[in-house]
Formats: C-alpha cells, sequence, structure tokens
C-alpha cells in the first residue's frame, strides 16, 4: 500500500505538467485514490429523479461521468482530452442548481455519471487536477457526441454566449459520416410544438428560414402555428433530441410526413467526442485533440489557476455553499435574501431595500406574500443563461421562491434594476392564484401591477401572446413585444373582470 501511495503522489506531481501520461494498464486506481487526489473539493450531485442529493469527490466524478459521456473503445488521447474537458465544466458549472440546493444534476441537463471503470479511473487520475483556461480562467467549455464534419459556434446555439475559442471549426474526421434520418407526421410535431405553447389547429408545413454560418438550422417556419417561428435548437428540444439528433438537418414534406435528414448528433458545440476518438486512433495526442475542438485554450493544473474555484468545501461540504465570487446576505428580518457580485455596483443591502419596498407594496395591492424568497443578481450575462436556461434578452426569471436576475449593467440599459426587482416579485405574488392560466396572464398581470402607471388596454381585436411567444421567444424584439401585448391584454382584461385573479 505504502508504494502505491508514493507511485500515485508522485504521478499526481507529474500529471500536473504533461497531460498525456500513459499509466501502466496494470495499475488499477481505486476511487479512493481519486478521492485522496481531489484535494478536499467535493460536489454535490441532485438526482433528477429522486432528487437524491450525492456528495463525491471531484476526481471520482470526473471518473464516473468519464464512463457515462465517454466512447468506452476510443483510445487514451481521447479519454484524456475528454476527461479535461469534463473537469472544466464541472468546475465552470457549480452553480447551476443553486436553487436546488446542489451543484450538478445527473440528467443531459449536466453531465451524466455512470459507475467508473478501471479505464475511466485510470483517465481521471492521468489527469488530476488538470483544466482549460483562457486567459488564466476556467473556461466555458462544451462537448457534444458528433459534430457531423463541422462544429457549431457556441453564440449560434446560446444567443449572447461568445467564446473566440467555441468557434465553427471543419472537423475532417466526421465529414464522411452517414447521414442519418428521421419522419414525423404534422400532427406528432403539432402535438409536440402545443406542448411547449404553440398555439394552432393545423400544421401545414415547416421549413427552414435561416441557417447559421455552420450550416446548421437557426430558425424554422411552421405555417398554422403561433407564434410561425421558431430556433433550431428549441424545435430540436420540442421534437426530442433523440429522434432529431441534430439542427444540421434538410427537412422535406412528403404528404402529412416531414423527413429530416442530417448529419452529427447533439449540439456540436466544442469537442466532438466521436471526432476525438477517431483522433486518437490516427495518433494524436490530448493536447492535439484538445487544441482542435477548443482553439487559443490553455491547460493549466488547478493550484496554478487565477481566480481560485471555491464554491466547492472541504468533505463533505455542509449545506448550500456560496457560489464563488458573491456576496451572500443571511437570512435577515426582511425574510429577504440576496446573492450579488462582489464586483456588483449595486450592493447586497441595496437589493435587499428594493425587494422589500416592492413586496410591501405589492402584497397589500395584491393580498398575498411570498416570503422568505431568494434573488440573484447574476454577474454574466452567461452565469444568467446557464442558471436559468433562458436567452440573454429576458431580464428576470421568477420561479417558486426565487428569482434570478441579469446582471445589474444589463438590466440598467433596460428600464432599471428596481424596475425588473419588482416585476419579478409581482411574478411570484401572482403565481400562485394564477396557477394554470396562460402564460400572458401571469406575465401581463405582474407588469401591469408592477408598473407606476397602468398600461393601455389592448384592443378588442388583440390576441393575447400564445405561451410559446413569451417563453420561446426568437429574438429581443419578439421578447418585448409579446411582453407589452401581455400586459396590454391583461389591462383589457381587468376592465372586464374587475377582479386580477378572475382573469384568464
Ligand atoms: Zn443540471
Ligand atoms: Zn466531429
Amino acid at each position: 500500500m505504502a508504494t502505491k501511495k508514493t507511485f500515485i503522489s508522485c504521478f499526481v506531481f507529474i500529471a500536473s505538467f504533461v497531460v498525456q501520461t500513459v499509466l501502466p494498464a496494470q495499475s488499477d486506481i481505486a476511487e479512493a485514490d481519486l478521492e485522496a487526489a481531489s484535494a478536499g473539493k467535493w460536489l454535490r450531485i441532485g438526482s433528477t429523479t429522486d432528487g437524491h442529493v450525492t456528495v463525491i469527490p471531484i476526481e471520482v466524478y470526473v471518473s464516473r461521468v468519464l464512463a457515462g459521456e465517454g466512447e468506452p473503445r476510443a483510445g487514451e488521447a481521447a479519454q484524456q482530452a475528454l476527461a479535461v474537458a469534463i473537469r472544466t465544466y464541472t468546475l465552470k458549472n457549480t452553480d447551476r442548481h443553486v436553487r436546488d440546493g446542489y451543484d450538478l444534476c445527473d440528467s443531459t441537463h449536466c453531465q451524466v455519471p455512470r459507475p467508473s471503470t478501471p479505464s475511466s479511473r485510470r483517465t481521471a487520475m492521468a489527469t488530476v487536477g488538470q483544466v482549460l483556461t483562457y486567459r488564466g480562467e476556467i473556461a466555458e467549455v462544451f462537448y457534444s457526441a458528433s459534430c457531423g464534419g463541422r462544429s457549431e459556434s457556441a453564440a449560434d446555439v446560446w444567443p449572447g454566449a461568445d467564446y473566440p475559442y467555441l468557434v465553427s471549426r471543419e472537423d475532417d474526421v466526421c465529414e464522411r459520416d452517414p447521414a442519418w434520418t428521421a419522419e414525423f407526421s404534422l400532427g406528432d410535431i403539432r402535438l409536440a410544438l402545443a406542448r411547449v405553447g404553440f398555439e394552432g389547429d393545423r400544421l401545414k408545413d415547416v421549413r427552414v428560414d435561416a441557417r447559421n454560418a455552420s450550416g446548421r438550422v437557426a430558425r424554422l417556419r411552421l405555417s398554422g402555428m403561433r407564434p410561425n417561428v421558431i430556433a433550431g435548437d428549441q424545435f430540436r428540444a420540442a421534437v426530442g433530441a433523440v429522434d432529431l439528433r441534430s439542427t444540421a438537418f434538410a427537412v422535406a414534406k412528403h404528404g402529412a410526413t416531414l423527413r429530416f435528414t442530417g448529419h452529427g448528433f447533439g449540439h456540436g458545440v466544442g469537442m466532438c467526442v466521436i471526432g476525438a476518438g477517431r483522433r486518437a486512433s490516427r495518433g494524436e495526442s490530448a493536447r492535439a485533440i484538445l487544441a482542435q475542438y477548443y482553439p487559443g485554450l490553455d491547460v493549466t493544473p488547478l493550484a496554478a489557476v487565477a481566480a481560485p474555484i471555491d464554491t466547492l468545501t472541504a468533505a463533505p461540504p455542509p449545506a448550500a455553499a456560496p457560489p464563488a465570487a458573491a456576496a451572500v446576505v443571511a437570512p435577515r428580518a426582511s425574510g429577504i435574501n440576496v446573492v450579488v457580485p462582489v464586483s456588483s455596483s449595486v450592493t447586497a443591502p441595496d437589493l435587499e431595500r428594493m425587494a422589500s419596498r416592492a413586496h410591501d407594496d405589492l402584497s397589500k395591492t395584491l393580498g398575498a406574500s411570498v416570503l422568505p424568497l431568494m434573488i440573484r443578481l447574476h454577474e454574466t450575462l452567461d452565469s444568467f443563461r446557464l442558471a436559468t436556461n433562458r436567452p440573454w434578452w429576458v431580464s428576470e426569471v421568477a420561479e417558486g421562491t426565487s428569482i434570478d436576475l441579469a446582471p445589474a449593467a444589463v438590466l440598467a440599459q433596460r428600464g432599471g434594476v428596481e424596475a425588473s426587482v419588482r416585476i419579478a416579485v409581482a411574478e411570484l405574488l401572482v403565481a400562485g392564484p394564477l396557477d394554470g392560466r396562460p402564460a400572458w396572464v401571469r406575465v401581463g398581470a405582474a407588469r401591469y401591477f408592477s408598473r407606476p402607471s397602468a398600461a393601455t388596454p389592448a384592443s378588442s381585436r388583440t390576441r393575447c401572446p400564445s405561451d410559446a411567444e413569451l417563453t420561446l421567444a426568437v429574438s429581443a424584439p419578439a421578447q418585448r413585444e409579446a411582453e407589452t401585448r401581455a400586459e396590454a391584454c391583461f389591462a383589457r382584461e381587468i376592465q372586464k373582470t374587475r377582479d386580477w385573479r378572475a382573469v384568464r
């Protein structure tokens, strides 16, 4: 045992500087060894099936995700490159589930872990502590199964996500992959769209309206539905991301059937897992693979990262660790807990005061209360987008008892932080009584009551926005227009009912 330990710590030292190290196949790394190599960094992984939270050391987690997301037959260099990407993604995304009380979930929303294997444990150990950095900080990275010949730029999948190293690039090892096909009836697609908030009795056709630089579908036109446009990746998510394997497709109508023909599997941003395997088998090193899929990023030992990640606490962590670089105000008499970035122009007491004032006013008007509540002012639009899954043009997301706000500087250009706080608090207050109503009723009511002057009621001919117009808008102007119309619709309806709880 003693010799083994010595070997491992020696190895850890070397691996911190060289990504490509080959361990003898017979060396058997146990999860306990990976725990020892985790330097006290632990993670809370939440189950999306039963809510159970597992607390595990970071390197054990990396080995398990590698077993879940990797290509078991791929060469060592590909496994090591993916392990570095997984570790980087993990450390960058530990605040994705702050409101759920854990760091990452165990579904495809974050990463899928499986029981570790001898090979996945060996790979985690061979790359222990290695992360990808951009200008000295842990980088935002993504990976997906197969790019289909050309990777996708992050900005084209997540509007506003602008990373110079997540750009669209050709991938010659994937170019000759055979195309996949999928068929759906127009009726089934209409049902899938209805489930995410589209309205319309008959879907007549689906056509590609715009493609982005990589050739993937940016936007589709849906004749017969409201709204009549949808972003490519939203369409894929609505129809089923397993059957519709990527957005690199063409679509043709045959009678009442739509046939999709495409390439690749997954969003295509960052590393292509299948392509990495092929690169390894033609002799490329882990570093060369990482340089192909993440051009411009450095491989850095975690200990040398400029802004060390301290969201993870020594084992096992207490409940809810505060996110990095955030000032947290402990539960206050007001019942309003806030998290603001250290660098923010709006301080935690400022935000608490605004929210408290909004709650006082609005709860009198509406006769409801939602305390205690949690408000998080995000430091960057990326952090907001990752926490909420909403695009950059959304300013506030209110759900249950928590509110996510876009960065203060962004809100300042959209009517101010306080206006957003008021809208979000109002949304929480009306959510219970208006449960089950269309989205425009809740959104409209929140805006109607949170503003200093009442909106002009919509004319009787104005159609209220469908749920999808509010939640799946394809642009900032479309989002604003739908919200304004929801408010005008609400103003019209409340004139008739006189009781906000009766608007439907
Ligand atoms: Zn998740
Ligand atoms: Zn590829």
